[in-house]
Formats: C-alpha cells, sequence, structure tokens
C-alpha cells in the first residue's frame, strides 16, 4: 500500500469525548470513526486489524473442528418467543417491524437461529457432535454505548454453538474451545485471564470469561495467588464467606433516603460494602408511589421484563418480604431475598432506565455493586474493592486473593438443554429414543479486541501492536522522495520486494516532511520501519528502527529483506 493514495486520517488532536486510551489512539490513528452513539465506521488501517484478528480466531475455531456458517442479523420474532427470549431480554434487543408490522430483531447472540437451524438438519446421533461459527455483527442497543468499539451497539462477533448427544460430549468440546481460545489469545500476543463467570441472559450452568488484563476494564478478576482460581467478582458465590463481610442488612424496612444519589451513598445508606455479588438487586415501581427491591440471583434479563411491566415508578422505596416478592412477581426467580432502600434520584426516571440499575449483592450480606447507570457515576473504585478482596483466603483453600481489572473479550457457555427444550430440538439415539440436545456456545468480542490491545500495548507515541494484529508489518519511508532517484529507485524496489515476499508493507510516499511522516508510522503502530535517505544509501544502507526500539540502526540495503523475515 501506497500512503499518497490511502486514507491514513491520522489526527494530531486528542479527541475530546473519549475516555480512555485506545479510543483515543483508535481515532487518531485513523482506525475508527463515529457515525453515532456506539456506531462506528473501520477505516483501511482499522479494518486491516480487525481481518487480521479474525483470521486467527477463525483458523483456531477451524483446527478445532468448528464449521463456519453466516446466519441472518435479522431475525424473526417467533424464534425469540419460543425461547421466552422475546420477553426476557429487555430493551437491549433492538426491535423492528417489516412492512407487514411483522416483529423482528437485529441478533444480538445467535441461539435460537442456531437452534432452529439444528433441529431442522440434524436428526440422527450419528450427525453430533457438531460445532458452528460465524463471524458477523452483532447489534446490541447497550444503554449506555462507550470507549468506542470496546462497548458499541454494533461489533463483531465470533459465535459458535455445539450441539450433543450427552452431556459428556458437550464438556469434551467445551474444554477443545478452551483451549482453542487460549490459542487464539496467545497468538494474538495478549496477556489474558479464564476466569470463572456469571452466565447472565444466555442462561446456563458452567460458563467461563476470558478477560484480557488492562486498567481501564469494567470488570473486576478476583484471582489466586496460589492456584488456578480466577473469577469474575459479578460471580461471588464462588468467593468464601469472610470475617469481614457484614451482617445482612439490618433494619429492612421502610426508609426514606434524601442524600442518595450515587452508587456509593446508596452502599454506605445500607452499611454495605461495594464487592461481592451474586445477586442482582432490581429496583422497580409497583405502582406510583411505592418502589420494591428484590434481589435476584443471576439472571440480569428477569430484571427487564419485570421492571417493564411496572410504569408510573415513584418514590420511596419500599422494603418487600420475599414471600410478598413471590406474590407480587411470580415465583421462578431462584433465591429471593428481601431488600430496598428509597432512592428519590431514580423516581422520575423510566422503567428502561430502572431495569439496568442493578445492583449485586452477597449471600448473606446483600452487599451492592452499582453498574449501569444512565448518568455518569464512576465504576466502583478498584481501591475500594481490593480492602475487602484482597487478602483474602481461595475458595479453593491455596493462597490469597489478588484483584485486577479486566475487559471481557471472550465467553464460553455450557448451555445445556435450555434452548434445545424451548425449541424442540431432538435427536434419535443408537436405540431409536428422542433424546434432547444439550448445547454449548462461544464467543469471542473480534472488536473488541482490537481496543483491547491497545489498551495493553501503546506507549506516548501511540500504538504499538503485537506482531499478529498489525496493520502493516514495515513501514518504509523515503526522504526526499520524488527529488532523490536513487532514494526513489531503492525504496521502489525494496517496496516491490516486501511485496513479493508476502510482507504487508506500507511505503509513505507522500510529501510530507519526515517528521511528519515518523510521527504517523509510530502513531499507526507499524512493527517494523526502515528509512531511506541518500546519505545512508550512499553507503549501500538504509535505516532501520524497531516500533519499541529506542535507537536506530544501519542495516545493510542488499539484505534487507533477511533482517526484516
Ligand atoms: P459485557 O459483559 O461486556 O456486556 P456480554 O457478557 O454481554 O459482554 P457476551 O454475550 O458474552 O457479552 O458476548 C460475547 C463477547 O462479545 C463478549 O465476551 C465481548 O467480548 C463481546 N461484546 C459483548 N458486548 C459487546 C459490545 N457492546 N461491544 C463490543 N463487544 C461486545
Ligand atoms: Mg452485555
Ligand atoms: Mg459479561
Ligand atoms: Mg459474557
Amino acid at each position: 500500500m501506497r500512503t499518497r493514495h490511502y486514507l491514513l486520517a491520522t489526527q494530531k488532536e486528542t479527541p475530546a469525548d473519549a475516555e480512555i486510551v485506545s479510543h483515543r489512539l483508535m481515532l487518531r490513528a485513523g482506525l475508527i470513526r463515529k457515525l453515532s452513539a456506539g456506531l462506528y465506521t473501520w477505516l483501511p488501517t482499522g479494518l486491516r486489524v480487525l481481518r487480521k484478528v479474525e483470521q486467527v480466531v477463525r483458523e483456531e475455531m477451524d483446527r478445532a473442528g468448528a464449521q463456519e456458517v453466516v446466519m441472518p442479523v435479522v431475525q424473526p420474532a417467533e424464534l425469540w418467543q419460543e425461547s421466552g427470549r422475546w420477553v426476557q431480554y429487555g430493551p437491549e434487543l433492538l426491535r423492528i417491524k417489516d412492512r407487514h408490522e411483522r416483529d423482528f430483531c437485529l441478533g444480538p447472540t445467535h441461539e435460537e437461529v442456531v437452534t432452529e437451524l439444528v433441529r431442522n438438519e440434524v436428526n440422527s446421533y450419528r450427525q453430533l457432535p457438531i460445532n458452528l461459527y460465524q463471524i458477523q455483527t452483532k447489534v446490541r442497543d447497550e444503554i449506555r454505548p462507550r470507549f468506542g468499539v470496546m462497548r458499541s451497539r454494533e461489533f463483531i462477533m465470533k459465535d459458535a454453538y455445539s450441539f450433543h448427544a450427552s452431556q459428556a460430549s458437550l464438556e469434551e468440546t467445551y474444554r477443545a474451545m478452551h483451549v482453542a481460545y487460549c490459542a487464539v489469545f496467545e497468538r494474538l500476543g495478549l496477556a489474558f485471564r479464564p476466569v470463572v463467570a456469571d452466565s447472565g441472559s444466555i442462561g446456563g450452568s458452567t460458563s467461563q470469561e476470558f478477560h484480557v488484563l488492562a486498567d481501564s476494564g469494567e470488570d473486576a478478576i478476583a484471582f489466586s495467588d496460589g492456584s488456578d482460581y480466577a473469577a469474575n467478582i459479578e460471580m461471588a458465590e464462588a468467593l468464601p464467606p469472610t470475617a469481614a463481610r457484614p451482617a445482612p442488612t439490618a433494619a429492612l424496612e421502610e426508609v426514606a433516603t434524601p442524600g442518595v444519589d450515587s452508587i456509593a451513598s446508596l452502599c454506605s445508606h445500607l452499611a454495605v460494602d461495594a464487592t461481592r455479588t451474586v445477586k442482582t438487586l432490581v429496583v422497580a415501581g409497583e405502582e406510583p408511589g411505592s418502589l420494591v427491591a428484590l434481589v435476584l440471583r443471576g439472571d440480569h434479563s428477569l430484571n427487564t421484563v419485570k421492571a417493564e411491566k411496572l410504569p408510573g415508578v415513584a418514590s420511596p422505596l419500599r422494603l418487600v418480604e420475599e414471600a410478598e416478592v413471590r406474590d407480587t412477581f411470580g415465583a421462578g426467580f431462584g433465591s429471593l431475598g428481601p431488600v430496598g432502600v428509597a432512592l428519590p434520584v431514580i423516581a422520575d426516571r423510566s422503567a428502561a432506565v430502572l431495569a439496568d440499575f442493578s445492583c449485586g449483592a452477597n449471600r448473606d450480606g446483600y452487599h451492592l455493586v452499582g453498574v449501569n447507570w444512565e448518568r455518569d457515576l464512576p465504576l466502583p473504585r478498584i481501591e475500594d474493592l481490593r480492602e475487602v478482596v484482597e487478602g483474602d483466603p481461595s475458595p479453593d483453600g491455596k493462597g490469597v486473593l489478588q484483584l485486577k481489572r479486566g475487559i471481557e473479550v471472550g465467553h464460553i457457555f455450557q448451555l445445556g438443554t435450555k434452548y434445545s427444550e424451548a425449541m424442540d430440538a431432538t435427536v434419535l439415539d443408537e436405540h431409536g429414543r428422542s433424546v434432547t440436545l444439550h448445547m454449548g456456545c462461544y464467543g469471542i468480542g473480534v472488536s473488541r479486541i482490537v481496543a483491547a490491545a491497545i489498551e495493553q500495548n501503546h506507549d506516548d507515541r501511540g500504538i504499538t501492536w503485537p506482531a499478529a494484529m498489525a496493520p502493516f508489518e514495515v513501514a518504509i519511508v523515503p526522504l526526499n522522495m520524488h527529488k532523490s532517484e536513487a532514494v526513489t529507485s531503492a525504496a521502489e524496489a525494496l517496496y516491490e520486494h516486501c511485496r513479493a515476499a508476502g510482507i504487508d508493507v506500507l511505503l509513505d510516499d507522500r510529501d510530507e516532511r519526515p517528521g511528519v511522516k515518523f510521527a504517523d508510522m509510530e502513531l499507526i503502530g507499524i512493527p517494523h520501519r526502515i528509512v531511506i535517505g541518500d546519505k545512508s544509501l550512499a553507503e549501500g544502507e538504509f535505516e532501520y528502527k524497531g516500533r519499541k526500539d529506542d535507537e536506530a540502526q544501519r542495516i545493510d540495503r542488499d539484505h534487507a529483506l533477511d533482517f526484516l523475515r
């Protein structure tokens, strides 16, 4: 590629509304441009990186025996009604109607669609196990898109779905996916950690997340320094009870709380710590004049349903007993516990916003962690979390817990029969009996990985890509191009040699000052730079500098290609 006719789109200025370094650098290095909240165009340089990530993912999925397909982004409501998620999924599901007033959604994930495919195409245990994957655009109407492509409303995901005649077979593929995910993140050169996870609105029992460790991560990962134990502390059930844990919230009675206007003041009002989570606190309005708050386990999607059904929310919150919660909302929430607080600040907010005001609570203390607030509340401070978690013994009896921030880049689930039962997906076993399919699903945030990699790989001059993700491997920067015949022909020759050798090379043939070119190549993060100037050329040499090197070095022009390889 030659820069002269290439949409380089680099920027000097630091974009004002970009909060984290990867977002700033993706804009400045000309990787992405914002169209609207959470919607981004991938520019040529960004797309090159994205394609490299996709290719690594594709190769490892193929190696693990998965088969690539592409399913529609637009999905009919009927399938989601069959699984129950048309109602459960809540406002993150972007719904549309066609010209005949039929309901559709834009797929945030594809369990329903793939189950529909497999129940039609697979009839016998002999065709199993099968693992289908796609690398495709997903749409989620995130309440708070932010950090550029890190949390966007349209993003690229690799999602795979496996089907099995038995739980044992599911477990085997789940392990193979775990291995494939580790291979992907290793090849991409990322510092990552697999952790025990909450299965959220996807459902299912066993699940693990893969986190890229970075201070800007939205999740907090607790891990043991003495064993392999690691968990996203959204799932504090895996954590041990500690002496430090306060007793269950004392006065579970009607309370009015002037001054409660943030997660922090809410927590301090409830006299709980903002750390451990196994349950979700849902704040929902029952009728004008009253709010109830319930603590649910696990499935975030349920909050949304219930809150949606409850218009006319007003303060103050009222505390409710478990039995009352069951009466009001029906059973099916798993283990409920009473908790509540007056929270005037949310009283005038829409049900959708309330639905997303979820907090975590621990098994016995209803400890809270605030997430997803429409206003710009800070995330729980890692320092606050640290106080309680760090130094606690491990759940598995080995070592003590440490805490780090993580960015979720992958998630694998054993779904069991959740979807196949609801959607009647069965096969005949070896005795001719009908058995419900066991299912697993496995996601990788392909576009999020690009941002996560930059969080881990940058310096004050720009991006320092891991080799496997760099948009170009080599930058050729000729000094005085078009004025010096010798420089021009040497640059052109090296460019052609690189291309012939299959090296991704960018020839900076712009009429710009050397300083401008150097700054751009460093900002974009090209790992190898070769400068060609009259002086060194006269001595039969080029000047080489690695992106992370302090000093440039001379290399023999005739062996430049060997040097690069
Ligand atoms: P998060 O907890 O960050 O909202 P999730 O648990 O909802 O993610 P999954 O349903 O597990 O996401 O989807 C698989 C992967 O897709 C995630 O691990 C993540 O890397 C990526 N992903 C999810 N939501 C987004 C988004 N809004 N923007 C970019 N990538 C996303
Ligand atoms: Mg999500
Ligand atoms: Mg998650
Ligand atoms: Mg997830």
